[in-house]
């Protein structure tokens, strides 16, 4: 039974997506491969702001994001922690083996550049990793602020994850100074999961290859070395890759700047229905997420009852908050391919709900 989803991720994914992937596979080393993954290049470089190269991971985001640790992280790691995804990457990075320190906020909370300034003053870190947009919290953290402060430090590589706002806002890796920005498939690119981006610069490829303990699977010398073939290391998720070149066709026909202003006219949408039910989002609004809304539970409504009300009266979905702000929080998402009609539909759909449950009248 397919129901529509407003989670934040897996996201919707559309018909035309799940056709392309129907494309009868071949072999990943066959010229056919090479030019279906050197048709992607061109609109990846455009979408990530850059001029690296982007490689094309089958993994969910946590393979390279771990990976990224494995492939850089020498001395001592910052952990930005601010959210269930940011706090797993420091328990992700001991685990690694890694001295790793989190610089720990509130959930919720942004991210203060001076902070950063401070730890990476100390002259410990030889790595930092940040998450753009934490979709546990709903949470968007001032990137070119952080990254400016981060460029200060020419030792430390930056690893940026923008898993649930990639596309969705503009991030321009190379004008930023981003030495990895990695994203996954099932979020904002509104793709099925299975797959993970990651665009790498060559000062983040030297600090790998003096590394010597990368692994294999996630090795950044093996992705571009395979990269340069027009190839991944080992045998891809395919069926993603015709749904990534879909996906670019339908960004590009759009347009990026059309793209950007769609999410952010949509999240506002969001906002406005917020407002009227005298809610308030987790984090501080001038922080809030523009791809998802993480909203305050504020008069205790029993999540699960609606959630379960719109599904069976209006085949949608929407999330319950996630790990310690489950039932206290609930999220909206606005990403991927929605529209002012779609937005609208789940908005009307929630008011009925909350009247159904007799919450409003
Ligand atoms: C969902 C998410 C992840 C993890 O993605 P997986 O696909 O489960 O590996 C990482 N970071 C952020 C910000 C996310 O929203």
């Amino acid at each position: 039974m397919a129901y529509k989803l407003y989670i934040p991720g897996p996201v919707e994914v559309s018909e035309k997506t799940y056709k392309a992937m129907t494309t009868h596979v071949f072999g990943h080393r066959s010229p056919d491969f090479v030019e279906l993954y050197q048709s992607v290049q061109p609109g990846l470089q455009e979408l990530f702001f850059t001029k690296d190269p982007v490689y094309i991971s089958t993994s969910s985001a946590w393979g390279v994001m771990e990976g990224s640790i494995r492939n850089l992280v020498q001395k001592k790691v910052l952990n930005v922690c601010s959210g269930a995804f940011s706090d797993k990457w420091f328990d992700v990075s001991k685990r690694c083996g890694k001295e790793a320190k989190a610089l720990q906020y509130e959930w919720g909370t942004p991210v203060d550049p001076e902070d950063i300034r401070r730890e990476l003053s100390t002259g410990e870190f030889d790595v930092i990793t940040l998450i753009h947009n934490e979709t546990s919290t709903g949470t968007m953290n001032p990137l070119a602020e952080i990254m400016a402060v981060v460029n200060e430090f020419p030792e430390v590589r930056s690893v940026v994850d923008s898993v649930s706002s990639f596309s969705a806002v503009k991030i321009e890796k190379d004008k930023l100074g981003i030495d990895v920005l990695l994203t996954g498939s099932q979020k904002a690119l509104a793709m099925p999961p299975g797959m993970a981006l990651l665009c790498v610069s060559e000062k983040a490829r030297q600090r790998a290859a003096t590394a010597n303990d990368r692994g294999y699977y996630f090795d950044f010398l093996e992705f571009h070395k395979n990269h340069e073939k027009g190839m991944t290391p080992s045998t891809p998720i395919i069926p993603l890759i015709f749904a990534l070149r879909s996906k670019l066709e339908d960004i590009f026909e759009e347009g990026l700047e059309e793209r950007f202003a769609r999410h952010e006219h949509l999240n506002q949408m969001v906002h406005a229905w917020i407002d009227k039910h005298g809610l308030e989002t987790l984090p501080p609004r001038a922080f809030a997420s523009k791809s998802l809304s993480c909203v305050k539970n504020r008069y205790e409504w029993d999540l699960p009852a609606i959630i379960n009300h719109l599904k069976t009266n209006f085949n949608c979905v929407i999330d319950g908050g996630y790990g310690k702000i489950k039932g206290k929080t609930f999220r909206i998402s606005n990403m991927g391919d929605e529209t002012e009609e779609t937005m609208k539909e789940l908005l009307n759909n929630l008011d009925q709900t909350l009247e159904a449950l007799n919450y409003i009248n």
